[in-house]
């Protein structure tokens, strides 16, 4: 729309947008405010459009996601989590860490004690366990949930843990900050739009072997609900490469964020499967272009439930976390980034 369009002009395109059966949605940019048409109706006509008062211009955006698209909203967007805590465009590099599982009230209040003192603001830590064998350890579930959920209370840190089912969103969503789609369920449609529904920030994960617009598309599932807190988490794709557990594909950082508007973040320990590899892998997702990193930490991940040898040790945690706020700062005041 033009900038000196009025309220008139908005409501007779909504009104015009309505006749024709599409759903007007009304996005406000910093240099123009856009109204998209949404449907699964096919092609729209622009006729109707062309001559309406206030009108700039018609664009035809044919992807797949279009909520999700920088033709929708060009500016980063930036994502409140709560407790004033933000991620995307200027916000500061976020970290999220923890176990890969929730396993005693003791293991959560260490770790979170631990994440508090070195400034992480985010804990994560699995109730629902999406697990390949059905014989390997499938998590607490609710009594997990809390337990997270009092940890977080308990030092203050926001909580961000998986949602498995559309049935545990609820649930989850009263409990937890942030709900965590898994790289399983990327495509679980009924899950993607209840997490949207919620209207609790959704961290996104890759699918094991998801295209980059498939993964947008999930998206763009969320933001259809009304839900404009979505964050892009990269976890590795599948490939012929067994070395690594996944493959870490770095590349799709910068391409998802000239496409999208949407923070993206890296998980180095699902990505590579080794904990070695997590802090170079890390470090190097920073000059990537990522918002954030999520990282599995464990106070003793030689008898973790699940991904010990990805897991760091709180001392390689530490170390690495230092390296992580030396980079940034060293970026941010030689504008490498
Ligand atoms: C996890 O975060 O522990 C997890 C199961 O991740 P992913 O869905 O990426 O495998
Ligand atoms: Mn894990």
């Amino acid at each position: 729309m033009h900038h000196s369009a009025t309220k008139t002009d908005f409501d007779r395109v909504a009104e015009t947008i309505r006749s024709l059966g599409f759903k007007p949605v009304v996005m406000p940019g910093a240099e123009r405010t856009a109204i998209g048409v949404l449907g699964n109706q096919g092609p729209v006509d622009t006729a109707p459009f062309q001559d309406l008062p206030g009108v700039l211009d018609l664009i035809r955006v044919t992807k797949p996601y279009k909520l999700v698209s920088r033709d929708f909203h060009p500016a980063n967007s930036i994502i409140r989590l709560g407790k004033g805590i933000r991620i995307g465009g200027r916000s500061p590099f976020l970290l999220m860490a923890g176990p890969c599982a929730v396993e005693s009230p003791g293991q959560m209040l260490k770790t979170a004690r631990f994440l508090k003192k070195l400034g992480v603001p985010v804990i994560r830590a699995g109730a629902y366990k999406p697990r390949t064998s059905p014989h390997s350890f499938q998590g607490m579930r609710e009594e997990g949930v809390r337990i997270l959920a009092e940890a977080g209370r308990e030092t203050g840190l926001l909580t961000v843990t998986e949602v498995m089912s559309p049935d545990q969103v609820d649930m989850v969503a009263r409990e937890i900050d942030i709900l965590q789609i898994g790289t399983r369920n990327m495509q679980n449609f009924d899950l993607l739009r209840e997490a949207g529904r919620s209207g609790k920030p959704v961290l996104l994960k890759r699918g094991l072997s998801a295209t980059m617009e498939e993964w947008l598309a999930s998206a763009e599932y969320i933001m259809l609900e009304g839900n404009e807190k979505v964050i892009l988490c990269e976890r590795g794709i599948r490939t012929f490469e067994t070395a690594t557990r996944n493959t870490a594909d770095l590349a799709i950082i910068p391409l998802v964020k000239s496409v999208s508007h949407l923070p993206v973040i890296f998980d180095p320990s699902h990505a590579t499967g080794i904990r070695a590899l997590v802090p170079s892998m890390s470090l190097a997702s920073v000059l990537a272009g990522a918002n954030g990193l999520m990282i599995e930490v464990h106070p003793d991940p030689e008898h973790a439930t699940s991904d010990g040898p990805q897991s760091l040790h709180f001392k390689e945690f530490r170390e690495l976390n230092r390296k992580l706020q030396t980079l940034i700062g060293f970026a941010k005041t030689k504008r490498l980034l």
